[in-house]
């Protein structure tokens, strides 16, 4: 047979995600055909991963975000959010938050 053909009859592979915690590999299609989720399939994924097992799965680091003050704080996969979130914490109680980017970088995000 011609391996080749294999290839071209799968223009759009389902992406998959594994985790080694679980061991096991998922592909996304629940997430694509179910929850239309397109471009952020994987973050639906990880975020759904996490809520049903407490940790996310290989190659996704989530922006931390806990208050110093109170016990908030939120994970979240993606910058913007999470700095939206420290900002208006901060902005209506006061405290200081400390934000955690994957890198674990930490930056105080504190009401001016
Ligand atoms: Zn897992
Ligand atoms: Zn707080």
């Amino acid at each position: 047979m011609d391996e080749d053909a294999h290839d071209q009859d799968s223009p759009e592979r389902t992406p998959t995600v594994a985790c080694s915690r679980c061991n096991h590999e998922w592909d996304l299609e629940y997430e694509l055909e179910e929850l239309h989720a397109g471009n952020s399939a994987v973050e639906q994924f990880a975020m759904d991963h996490y809520r049903h097992t407490g940790h996310y799965p290989d190659d996704v680091t989530p922006f931390r975000v806990d208050c110093q003050q109170c016990p908030q704080g939120e994970q979240f996969l993606s910058e913007r959010p999470a700095r939206r979130f420290a900002k208006t914490h901060a902005r209506h109680t006061r405290h200081a938050v400390e934000l955690t980017t994957p890198d674990e970088d930490t930056e105080t995000v504190q009401q001016e």
